[in-house]
């Protein structure tokens, strides 16, 4: 069971779906180490358990996640590494990209691929990290309060770490995220295809659930390789490819920052461009 688990809730709300809430409403559901183990224990108890068809992911308070906490204290070594990544102490930008490959890039690509169907249930801010958790979900249903974010150029690099920017919003929208780090609106992320229904704020919870409830009607199979056959289009696309592309990039962004300012991983003016557009 849960009990053990700080970050996450796990309920099943109606026969078939399973549902996982982000529970840290007092740090707007910030993402630490902890938090992504935790989330990734409940995928794996919602993918393995024969009984669930369909998992919601949703989150506690007012903001779905204002991204990675990045002042959390946990270490990869406290919740224990999930893929094959290794060397996470090394100096140089080896260990740095191993715990980014590990924790972010590995664990949103390992969630996007599970074999049943996902939904993301968001209100509120969802800030860079925060995409991270929505994007590798089948489907998207937002409030109508709901914004969305990747204000991280402004810290020198290209954008957060799971890059299927191109892939969510197209090219276009993409692009105007990134260089201006606007939060964009549910009404417009519907307007280009990111999410698939916006709803109002008292109606999210309900409207998820019976989308979910539909849906786990259907047989598994069917579900499953209904899918991956869209999963498959995708990585025909180059979708793969195209996130380690990126990924090597956002690297080279770190490791110039980090020789540009005294060891700084991000540019330290970032917070402060953020901050005054606010
Ligand atoms: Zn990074």
């Amino acid at each position: 069971m849960s009990d053990e688990w700080q970050r996450v809730r796990y309920d099943e709300p109606s026969d078939g779906v399973a549902r996982i809430t982000l529970a840290r409403p007092e740090a707007a559901n910030a993402q630490d180490y902890l938090m992504l183990s935790e989330l990734n224990q409940a995928f794996d108890r919602a993918a393995r358990d024969e009984s669930v068809r369909v998992i919601v992911l949703a989150a506690d308070g007012k903001h779905f996640s204002s991204g990675h906490d990045l002042r959390g204290t946990t270490t990869i070594h406290d919740v224990g590494a999930i893929g094959t990544q290794c060397h996470f102490d090394a100096e140089g930008a080896e260990g740095y990209m191993a715990r980014e490959a590990e924790m972010y890039v590995g664990l949103c690509w390992r969630w996007r691929n599970i074999a049943k169907p996902t939904i993301a249930s968001v209100q509120g801010k969802v800030i860079a990290g925060g995409l991270m958790l929505v994007w590798p979900m089948d489907l998207i249903v937002c409030s109508d309060d709901a914004t969305f974010s990747d204000p991280v150029v402004a810290f020198g690099v290209n954008g957060v770490e799971y890059f299927v920017h191109p892939f969510e919003a197209g090219a276009r929208l993409a692009k105007d995220m990134l260089f201006t780090g606007r939060a964009i609106s549910a009404q417009e992320a519907l307007q280009h295809g990111m999410v698939n229904r916006v709803v109002p704020r008292d109606q999210l919870e309900a409207e998820t659930l019976a989308l979910a409830a539909h849906i786990a009607k259907r047989p598994m199979f069917g579900l499953t390789t209904a899918k991956q056959s869209v999963n498959n289009a995708q990585d025909a696309m180059g979708i793969y490819t195209a996130i380690q592309s990126a990924f090597g990039l956002h690297h080279v962004g770190h490791s110039h920052n980090r020789l540009k300012y005294d060891g700084s991983f991000v540019d330290p003016t970032g917070a402060q461009v953020i901050r005054s557009e606010a």
